[in-house]
This record gives C-alpha cells, sequence and structure tokens, in this order.
C-alpha cells in the first residue's frame, strides 16, 4: 500500500490533541492515521466533525449599528424557532433516550422564558448574542440552586443557550453534528452529553484525537458496536466530507480508500454476518463452561443483555443511576431501580457493585472534588471509611430489592486494596443479609494479596481497565499513555495468573454460586469485568489464566463466545503460559493471534 503514514498518538505530544474543528491542515488523499483502536469494525464513510464548544460574547458586545431593541428581539425569537426547528427534525430521525433528550431540549428553546429575559437585558445596547447568553447563565443558574432533578435541567438551559448563540452567530451548533446522512463523526473526545444524543444509525464510525482505550467513550463505542479509534491525534487534520477507512481492531483511519480498503469493508461486512448468534451457553470447543455475563449501567443496558442471550449480569456499576445527583437516592428508590434489573434475569445471576464513585465518575454526595490525584483519592470502597452509612444504606437496598426478585444477587466492593477491606466489605454484607459477597480486584495489592482476600470472599472480579492502569501506572483516560494502558501488558498478565491460582487454592465455593455453570469446578470463582473480557483473544488467554467468568459489553458476547468455542482448555492454558511470559504486549497479542487463526477469518 502507498500510504504514507502520519505518526501515532504515542508518538504524538498530548497537547497534539487539540480542537478537532480547529482550521486544519488537511491529511493528504491516501494518507494513514493511526490511534489505538477499541471497538472492532471496518467501514467506510464520509468525515462530520464535532463543531467546536460556543465561545462566550464580549461582556462589552453591543448590537450593530442601526439594530434596534426590536430587531435585536426579533433576531432571539428568530434563532430561538431555528433552534426549535432543528432539534424536532433531528429528534424525529432518532429513537429512545437520544429521541428524549432532543425532544425536551426543543421544548426549552421554544419557551419564551429565555427570550423575554433577554429582551429585558437589549436597553444598554448589548448584543442579543451577550443577551441570551447572560439571560441564559441567570436562569440555568436558578435552576442549579435548586438542586435535584431541576438542578439538573440547568445543563439543559446551557445547551440551549449556546444553540441559540451558534443561531445568532449563523456558525454549526456546537456537539454532534447533523450532516442528514450516517457518518464518521471525528472529535476531540466525547462529553457524556454528546453521548446522550449519539445515534449509532448514523454515527457509524468513531474517531478522536484523545481518549484512551479504557476511557468511558471507549467503553460507549464497544457497548454500541461503533468501530472506534482513540488517540489518533492527527485526527485533528480530517475535513468535513472527506471520505475515510476506519479499522477500529488496528487503530488505522484512511483517507480516500483504495479499492484494497473498499473491498476490505465489505469482508467486514460479510464476516461479522457469518458470527454465530450466542445459545446462551459459554463454553470450550471441549465443553468445559465460562459463563459469559453482561456488563450494565441500568435497566435499558439489562434489556440489551437479554436480547443478546447474557448468562446474567457480571458487572452492574451502579453508580451510573446516580451520576450528577447532589443528594444521597433514597433506600426507596434504589430498591426501585434495582428490582427494575433483578426482574430482568430471574434465576440468574446479577453481580452489583456498589457506588464506584471517585475519579473519572465523581459523585457529589459522596466524592470531594479537591483531591490533587483523584484516582489514588478517596474513591470506590474507600469513600465508606467517612461515610459509611451510604454504603449500609445501598447494602440494604440490594438486599430488599434481592428479596422481592428471583435474580440470583452478588454483591462486590470496587477498589478493595487489602484483605483488611474486603473482610470489612464482607461483613457488612453479610449484616445486610446478603449471601454471595465479594470484591473487585483493581489493585496490584489485592491481586497480589488475593489468596488472603479468598478467606472471606466467596469470590472475586477482576476490573482489568483499573488493574492495568494502576499497575502500569498510566492514567486510563489519556491517549499518549494507551501503549501502557494495555491488558495484555505481561505484568498485568502475571497478576490475573496470580489470582486465578489463588482462586483456583481457595477452599470451598461461593455459597449461593446459582447454576453450576457460574462455579467454578472446586475452589472460588474469579471473573474478569473490565474490558479485557471483551477482546476475543484475550479472553482465551483469561480463561486459560484461570478465569472462570466474563463478563463485557452485550456486544461482544457473540465474537467471544466464537472464538472460545475454537479452543480446548488444555490449548487456552497452552496459549496462556506462552503468552503470560513474552516481554511485551506487542509480543504477548502476536503469540496469541498466531495460535487464534479464527480471528483473521472472521476480521477480529
Ligand atoms: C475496571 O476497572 O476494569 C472496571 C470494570 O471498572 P470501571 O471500568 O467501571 O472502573
Ligand atoms: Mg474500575
Amino acid at each position: 500500500m502507498s500510504n504514507t503514514t502520519i505518526p501515532s498518538a504515542a508518538s504524538a505530544s498530548a497537547s497534539g490533541a487539540a480542537d478537532a474543528t480547529a482550521a486544519p491542515e488537511s491529511a493528504a488523499s491516501g494518507s494513514e492515521i493511526t490511534g489505538v483502536g477499541v471497538s472492532p469494525g471496518r467501514v467506510i464513510g464520509p468525515v462530520a466533525r464535532m463543531a467546536p464548544p460556543v465561545e462566550a460574547p464580549d461582556p462589552a458586545e453591543k448590537a450593530a449599528p442601526g439594530r434596534s431593541i426590536d430587531d435585536e428581539y426579533a433576531r432571539i425569537t428568530d434563532a430561538a424557532a431555528t433552534v426549535q426547528a432543528e432539534l424536532t427534525a433531528r429528534a424525529a430521525t432518532v429513537s429512545g433516550d437520544a429521541r428524549d433528550v432532543l425532544e425536551a431540549t426543543a421544548l426549552m428553546a421554544s419557551d419564551p422564558t429565555l427570550a423575554k429575559a433577554a429582551k429585558k437585558l437589549l436597553d444598554d445596547g448589548r448584543s442579543a448574542e451577550r443577551a441570551v447568553w447572560e439571560a441564559g447563565t441567570s436562569i440555568a443558574e436558578q435552576f442549579a440552586a435548586l438542586g435535584g432533578y431541576m438542578g439538573e435541567r440547568a445543563q439543559d438551559v446551557y445547551d440551549v443557550r449556546a444553540r441559540l448563540v451558534a443561531a445568532l452567530r449563523g456558525v454549526s451548533a456546537p456537539g454532534l453534528p447533523n450532516p442528514g446522512h450516517p457518518y464518521v463523526l471525528v472529535a476531540v473526545d466525547l462529553a457524556p452529553a454528546d453521548t446522550a444524543t449519539l445515534d449509532p444509525a448514523q454515527v457509524i464510525a468513531l474517531v478522536t484525537s484523545d481518549g484512551g482505550p479504557q476511557s468511558h467513550t471507549a467503553i460507549l463505542a464497544r457497548a454500541l458496536g461503533i468501530p472506534a479509534v482513540v488517540a489518533a491525534s492527527q485526527a485533528t487534520t480530517l475535513a468535513d466530507g472527506s471520505e475515510v477507512y476506519v479499522d477500529g481492531t488496528r487503530g488505522r483511519v484512511i483517507l480516500d480508500p483504495s479499492d484494497a480498503e473498499r473491498a476490505d469493508a465489505e469482508l467486514a461486512a460479510r464476516q461479522s454476518e457469518a458470527l454465530v448468534p450466542f445459545d446462551g451457553t459459554g463454553r470450550l470447543s471441549d465443553g468445559h463452561e465460562v459463563a459469559l455475563l453482561a456488563n450494565i449501567g441500568g435497566v435499558k443496558d439489562a434489556a440489551a443483555a437479554v436480547d443478546a442471550n447474557a448468562q446474567g449480569v457480571g458487572l452492574f456499576r451502579t453508580e451510573f443511576l446516580f451520576l450528577g445527583r447532589d443528594t444521597e437516592p433514597s433506600v426507596e428508590e434504589q430498591v426501585s431501580d434495582y428490582r427494575a434489573v433483578f426482574a430482568a434475569f430471574p434465576g440468574k445471576k446479577v453481580v452489583l457493585r456498589t457506588l464506584d464513585a471517585g475519579a473519572d465518575k465523581p459523585l457529589a454526595f459522596l466524592t470531594n472534588d479537591d483531591e490533587p490525584n483523584p484516582a489514588l483519592g478517596i474513591r470506590g470502597y474507600r469513600t465508606s471509611l467517612e461515610k459509611r452509612q451510604v454504603l449500609v444504606n445501598q447494602l440494604r437496598a440490594i438486599q430488599t430489592a434481592r428479596e422481592a426478585e428471583n435474580a440470583d444477587v452478588w454483591v462486590m466492593a470496587p477498589m478493595i486494596a487489602t484483605a483488611d477491606e474486603a473482610a470489612d466489605f464482607v461483613g457488612l454484607c453479610r449484616e445486610a443479609g446478603l449471601p454471595t459477597n465479594g470484591v473487585m480486584i483493581e489493585v496490584p495489592s489485592a491481586a497480589l494479596t488475593a489468596a488472603h482476600i479468598f478467606a472471606t470472599a466467596d469470590f472475586v472480579s477482576l476490573g482489568t481497565n483499573d488493574l492495568t492502569q494502576y499497575t502500569m501506572a498510566a492514567d486510563r483516560q489519556l491517549g499518549s499513555l494507551s501503549a501502557l494502558n494495555d491488558p495484555w501488558q505481561p505484568a498485568v498478565l502475571q497478576l490475573v495468573q496470580h489470582v486465578g491460582q489463588a482462586g483456583r487454592a481457595a477452599v470451598g465455593t461461593a455459597t449461593g454460586a446459582g447454576s453450576a455453570s457460574d462455579s467454578a469446578p472446586s475452589g472460588k470463582p474469579v471473573g474478569v469485568c473490565g474490558e479485557a473480557a471483551a477482546d476475543p483473544a484475550l479472553a482465551v488467554v483469561l480463561v486459560g489464566l484461570g478465569v472462570t467468568t466474563l463478563s463485557m459489553t452485550s456486544r461482544a458476547i457473540q465474537a467471544v463466545s466464537t472464538v472460545l468455542r475454537s479452543v480446548t482448555l488444555d490449548e487456552a492454558q497452552t496459549i496462556a503460559a506462552a503468552v503470560v511470559g513474552a516481554p511485551t504486549a506487542a509480543e504477548a497479542r502476536r503469540i496469541a493471534r498466531e495460535h487464534l487463526p479464527i480471528l483473521e477469518t472472521l476480521g477480529l
């Protein structure tokens, strides 16, 4: 291939990951941009870039000479009508949450309160843009002061304010583009608010200049099944409308694809159709069972997990239910949220994780926002050192919900570092009446002392996203450190192996360990619920290292199941032994792929 290669994010400075909308020096036709492939698939489509955030108008900005107050007010009401029409039209093209969010924003744009408040500010000659900005700010602050549900509306007002100012300036609305056809989204990174309106029917691939492989943008892309490349610092050079080939497995983006790339994208479409639907039992070719479970953040994901035939839930991230909340949810509210999920899995395992607040997932009622080093601070289980009652209340809510439904509920704590912490957590769970209690292994110290943790824990689940970041001392959000932040790093795999051995040696099986398929034949269950479980090649290695269950985004289950069924346990153990002894992550990957030709056949 005669493509020129633009250096990867790992070799570019972090500051290279700048505003995706800054006037780019366009990439040349046929040139290749590299990043980190975080969600598999190969597609071709036109680029649409994320519009930049709207800058505040200068406080001294005045109306253009000759424009009266009435003229400026007319501009504001015209802008409101434009924004409302745009959002309504867009809402009609999407479904689910995206539609709800867009319809609510359209409604707010048509509400005259903001326009009228802005009109009052036009008296001293302010521009319409500045008046809208100030009026929007003051309304949003009033909402924020109310807290709770009303407080959450403040963000919607800020969004409408930005859209109105963009319309007044005649520039693209901020946030996701709307070119009117499916596109490859190019952005610096995605904010949670953008992801709520991201429609996988429109966004056929995602390329970001920032973001690491374990970032929540990457996790979202995998959950939606959108091919994605992150940490592609040169993505900023891609111009709107240009056609690109995106390979979300290898982290490649090629401008003006050749016939070979077109043929490859067509092959990928055929390969994905060749995956065998998951029949509801994860097993290797010799019949050895490995339960395949889903990672969920709420009831909507639970429905997707049921559709994917998941054997249950291996990670219910309960903090996702309460992001953006100022106050602790009541026990009653929690009971109702948990019941809604448990009800989707009668007789099946649901592993619920207690609130993992902190670092990239702050919860105002539980975490401090002034820690100098939040990933190493009071997060996860550690929040209970200061606010124990929040954990006690949550456990009470889980137990009440468990008693009201038929799911096989297991509970685990995030960010456990010592056997003492594990014993403390398990003790609290037992006091609450919960029968099957374990911890996540996300900190190297917990992996190394797993044998002691098993003295009280009924099971463990490896959170390989955090385990990798803490083993490699590399922030999982940073695209520029993605080579370190890689679960194929031999150091991480050695820790997994150590935990697998401790699990096998642990005495007894977990109480209430549900169906035979999700308990270890002997010893105690060792799950993986980090993103590593969703990588079909790594899934084989993890099983070979002693992992007994795998939990992942529902979309990945089919591919993981297909590849697991191509090996026996003996073969998985042989591959794992070769991989864990590799000197580098790249070599570890290469060895696994060499042993798994099915990956090439399926285009994985
Ligand atoms: C992990 O760290 O691997 C994990 C599953 O937890 P989270 O991604 O929510 O931090
Ligand atoms: Mg984690």
